[in-house]
C-alpha cells in the first residue's frame, strides 16, 4: 500500500496554488463584500483547464476522483463558499450531462461548460421536499412536442448567474414511485422563469437563488437521460459529488485549524501563549489527529471511485466523520479569537457557518446514516 501522493498531482496542486494566487487571493475580499463571484473567475478556470478538457469530441470533466479531492480542498481551505460554486459548475451543472446527456447534447453543452463560459447550475430540492428526494412536486406536462414546467426550485447554488440548468421534475405522475421523475435541461433565460437571490449567511460567495417556473416551455431534446429515470440520476449525481463535497469540507476544517493554530501560537493571555496553555495544547493534537483521519477516510473513498470500486459506503462514512470534525474545529478556532471572531469580514468568521452548510449539500447527516446503515446491512 503506498500512501504517497503521486508526483502529477504534487505538481497540479503546486500550479493550482499558484493559480489562485493571482486569480482569487487578490479579488477575496472584494467577492465577499459583494457577495458575488463574477463569471470571468469561471472563464479563467477554463481557460487553465482546471474545470476539465476536451480533445477532439471528447470531454473530461474529471481526471480522477484523488485529484480533484486534493484540489477541493486547497481551494476551500482558502474560500469554501468559492469552492462550492466551483463544485457546482463541475459536479452538479456538467457531471449529469457527461454521464447523462445524449451525444447531441454532450456536443452542444460540454465543451463551453469545461472552458467557463456557459455556467449550470441544478435545481431539485423544493420547499417540502430535500432529503425525500422522490416527493418533489414540481410538474412537467407534455405539450406541443415539448414540455410545460410549473412549480419552484426552492435552494439552487449558482442559480442567480448561470445560464441553463439541470431541473427535476413529475412527468409520470401516476408512475410508481421510484419512476415519476425525470431530468431536464433548462435554459434559465426561458420566457416564465424568476429568479430570486436569496440572502443567506453561509458559503459566501456563492449565490444561493430561488428558481420559479410558470408555464415553462422546454422542447423534447431537453430530457436528459431517460425520462423516468429522474430520481435515479439525481441520485446518481450527488453519490459522485459527495466526494467533492467531502473533501470541501476537509478543507473547512483545515482552513479553520490554520487559523486557530496561528492564533495559539501568537496571543498572549496571561503572560503566555495560548498554545502554551496545556489544554490547549491537547485540543490543537486532538484536531490535528482527527483531521488526518478524516483526510485518510477521503483519500480511501476516492481512491476506491477511481479503481472502479463501490464507494458508496466510503463517501458517506468520510462526510459524516469530515462534517463532524468540520464543525468542530470552525467553532473551536474562532473561540480562539474572542469577540474579533463574530466580526463579519473576520477571517476566521466563515469557518463555522461553512462548515454547518457543508452537512446540508449531497445529503444530511442523517442521510449519511441512512446509506452507511443500508451498506452495512446489505454486506
Ligand atoms: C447553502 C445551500 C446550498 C444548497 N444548494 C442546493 C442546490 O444547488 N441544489 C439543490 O437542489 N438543493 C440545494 N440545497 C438544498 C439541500 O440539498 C437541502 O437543504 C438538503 O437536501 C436537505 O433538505 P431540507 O433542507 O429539505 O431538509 P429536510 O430533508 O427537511 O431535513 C430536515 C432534518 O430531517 C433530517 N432527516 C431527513 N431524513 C431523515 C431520515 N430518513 N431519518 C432521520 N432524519 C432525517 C435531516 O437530517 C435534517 O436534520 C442547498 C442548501 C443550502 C443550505
Amino acid at each position: 500500500m503506498d500512501f504517497a501522493v503521486p508526483e502529477n498531482i504534487v505538481t497540479d496542486l503546486e500550479q493550482f496554488k499558484s493559480f489562485l494566487n493571482g486569480h482569487l487571493e487578490p479579488h477575496l475580499n472584494t467577492w465577499y463584500s459583494t457577495e458575488a463571484i463574477p463569471r470571468e473567475f469561471f472563464r479563467e478556470l477554463g481557460r487553465a483547464e482546471w474545470l476539465g478538457f476536451s480533445q477532439e469530441k471528447e470531454h473530461v470533466v474529471e481526471q480522477s476522483a484523488f485529484r480533484q479531492a486534493i484540489l477541493f480542498e486547497h481551494l476551500a481551505k482558502l474560500s469554501p463558499g468559492v469552492a462550492v460554486a466551483v463544485l457546482v459548475q463541475i459536479s452538479l451543472g456538467t457531471a449529469p450531462l457527461f454521464l447523462f446527456g445524449s451525444e447531441g447534447q454532450k456536443q452542444t453543452y460540454l465543451p463551453a461548460a469545461i472552458r467557463g463560459e456557459t455556467l449550470l447550475c441544478l435545481g431539485n430540492t423544493e420547499h417540502k421536499a430535500g432529503s425525500d428526494v422522490a416527493s418533489i412536486s414540481m410538474r412537467a406536462e407534455e405539450h406541443d412536442s415539448g414540455w410545460l414546467l410549473n412549480g419552484t426550485k426552492a435552494y439552487v447554488t449558482n442559480g442567480a448567474i448561470s445560464d441553463l440548468a439541470l431541473i427535476t421534475a413529475v412527468s409520470d405522475p401516476e408512475a410508481a414511485r421510484n419512476s415519476r421523475l425525470s431530468m431536464f435541461l433548462v435554459d434559465l433565460s426561458s420566457k416564465g422563469i424568476s429568479r430570486r437571490k436569496l440572502k443567506k449567511r453561509v458559503w459566501i460567495p456563492s449565490d444561493l437563488t430561488r428558481l420559479s417556473f410558470d408555464n415553462v416551455f422546454v422542447p423534447e431534446e431537453s430530457l436528459v437521460g431517460e425520462r423516468g429515470r429522474g430520481l435515479q440520476q439525481v441520485l446518481a449525481t450527488f453519490n459522485q459529488s459527495r466526494l467533492p463535497i467531502t473533501a470541501l469540507t476537509l478543507g473547512t476544517a483545515v482552513g479553520a485549524f490554520e487559523q486557530g493554530l496561528d492564533r495559539a501560537k501568537k496571543r498572549e493571555i496571561f503572560g503566555r501563549k495560548i498554545a502554551d496553555f496545556q489544554a490547549k495544547a491537547f485540543e490543537i493534537a486532538d484536531f490535528f489527529t482527527r483531521i488526518e483521519a478524516a483526510r485518510l477516510m477521503v483519500w480511501k473513498a476516492s481512491w476506491s471511485k477511481d479503481e472502479g470500486k463501490d464507494f458508496r459506503m466510503e463517501a458517506s462514512m468520510a462526510k459524516y466523520l469530515t462534517v463532524q470534525i468540520a464543525r468542530e474545529v470552525g467553532l473551536w478556532a474562532a473561540d480562539l479569537f474572542g469577540a474579533a471572531s463574530v466580526m463579519q469580514d473576520h477571517p476566521v468568521h466563515k469557518y463555522p457557518m461553512d462548515a454547518w452548510a457543508s452537512s446540508l449539500g449531497e445529503g444530511t447527516q442523517d442521510v449519511q446514516k441512512l446509506i452507511i446503515f443500508r451498506e452495512i446491512m446489505k454486506k
